[in-house]
């Protein structure tokens, strides 16, 4: 007797306390700012720069849906220890491999929160010279904003709590997880 193939919800992990965004509300968002990214570039090439470790999840599924011709190319920051709060301290620990002089980068964040990170990229960026630079992010926090940046394409607005999953970590783990949440304080706390 041929297997009915049935989609069984994933179980929400033990150390998430709220699921904010389930996996099928991310997905749907991310077409519709591909729909975006396929006008706004229509007769251009676009360079689709992801920003390591977070944005990992992000540029694999954005990217299927977007269908003007393009390019990858990565960085690898880090402003988080296994803290929760943002240091403000940014170091470049990988950075692009190719000259973005005269293409069309799109920046691809998995969250800003107080723009600092951001805000120190896009400087680094600019300096190159890029044709044209813009920011596409995931999750923006618009309570936390310390560095005001327009932010061209945002997928969601979260409140200013620490969220995990969809590439996001808490030491490294849940970015694994195809939903955003927030974590149980348990996690975090040590009694
Ligand atoms: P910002 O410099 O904007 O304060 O922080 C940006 C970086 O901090 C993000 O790229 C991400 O790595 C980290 N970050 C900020 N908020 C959160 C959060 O709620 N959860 C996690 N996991 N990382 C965050």
């Amino acid at each position: 007797m041929p297997v009915r193939q049935q989609r069984e919800p994933a179980p929400v992990h033990p150390d998430i306390e709220r699921v904010l965004l389930t996996g099928d509300r991310i997905q749907a968002r991310l077409r519709e700012m591909a729909a975006l990214i396929d006008r706004d570039y229509a007769d251009r090439e676009v360079l689709l720069v992801g920003v390591l470790k977070g944005a990992f999840l992000l540029m694999a599924d954005l990217a299927r849906y977007v269908t003007v011709p393009m390019r990858f190319d990565f960085m690898a920051v880090s402003s988080y220890g296994s803290a929760t709060q943002t240091s403000g301290v940014v170091r470049i620990l990988k950075d692009l491999e190719q000259d973005i002089g005269q293409r069309h980068v799109l920046l691809v964040e998995d969250i800003v929160d107080t723009g600092l990170t951001l805000n120190y990229l896009l400087r680094s960026l600019r300096a190159r010279r890029p044709a044209s630079l813009d920011v596409l992010s995931l999750l923006t926090k618009p309570e936390q904003v310390r560095v005001p940046i327009e932010v061209r394409y945002v997928g969601f607005e979260v409140p200013g709590v620490f969220v995990v999953g969809y590439g996001l970590d808490y030491a490294e783990r849940y970015r694994n997880l195809p939903y955003i949440g927030t974590l149980r304080r348990s996690v975090y706390e040590t009694p």
